[in-house]
């Protein structure tokens, strides 16, 4: 398969279907812009099946993703998008950067799931943005930002009550999305790479943040986690 994209996280394969390409996640782990990294054996299979789960979920409850099947233990066929160069962050909890510039202690429940949004750019750490400067910087219109809000908002109420049932706070997670055609599909990846997910009891974290702060063994908390969901 010829490669089409490399990230820090995974890998992007055209496929003789013009509309499908191939993810297959690795096994790394990166963070703070890719300084930190380390290997994990299985850590890409994880992701795939966690992925898989959440979207299929997502997809359940009216939300339309990129997904199409899971190929291989760390590989998923999916539509292809045009990417849009944004993320998109969905705050319950103060955790991470909101907590840092802000000078916010970590844990605090908002009162609304904040939406925050983000330029993707290694090169300028991807900084934040606003609505008026992602328009008018010409990365989305008002309406499609109206589609990414009210889609992640969806998301986290789908997410949120799936997971309490099983004993997990969704503290914040990141989104991407992609065109394909005509709409705007939640494209990327769902893993504990790109959420904070913390025990609703001890508030012990299965996610990223434990290979970012060593908290913890980083695949001891995605098996957990893993485990959680899939009981
Ligand atoms: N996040 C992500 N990719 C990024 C930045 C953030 O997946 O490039 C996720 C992160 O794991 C967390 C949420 O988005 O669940 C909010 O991240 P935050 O803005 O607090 O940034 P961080 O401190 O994690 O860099």
């Amino acid at each position: 398969m010829e490669l089409l994209y490399e990230g820090k996280g995974k890998q992007v394969f055209l496929t003789d279907d013009p509309d499908l390409v191939v993810f297959r996640f690795k096994d790394e782990a990166t963070a703070f812009d890719g300084v930190k990294k380390e290997s994990f054996g299985g850590k890409g299979e994880m992701c795939a099946t966690i992925t898989e789960i959440l979207m299929n979920l997502l997809e359940k409850n009216g939300v339309r993703t990129h997904f199409v099947k899971r190929l291989s233990n760390n590989e998923m066929l999916v539509k292809r998008c045009f990417m849009l160069p944004i993320e998109v962050v969905v705050r319950n909890y103060s955790a991470g950067s909101i907590a840092k510039n802000l000078g916010l202690k970590k844990g605090i429940k908002f009162p609304f799931p904040i939406k925050d949004l983000f330029y993707k750019s290694d090169e300028l750490h991807d900084p934040m943005l606003n609505d008026d400067r992602a328009v008018a910087l010409g990365f989305v219109t008002f309406d499609e930002l109206d589609v990414l809000y009210n889609s992640a908002l969806k998301v986290n109420e789908v997410l949120s009550s799936f997971l309490l049932e099983k004993g997990i706070i969704l503290a914040d997670f990141k989104l991407e999305f992609g065109k394909f055609k005509d709409s705007i599909l939640l494209a990327d990846e769902i893993t504990p790479d790109s959420m904070r997910l913390w025990d609703k009891d001890t508030l012990e974290p299965f996610d990223k943040d434990r290979f970012r702060f060593d908290l913890g063994d980083l695949l001891a908390g995605y098996r957990l986690f893993l485990e959680k969901i899939t009981k």
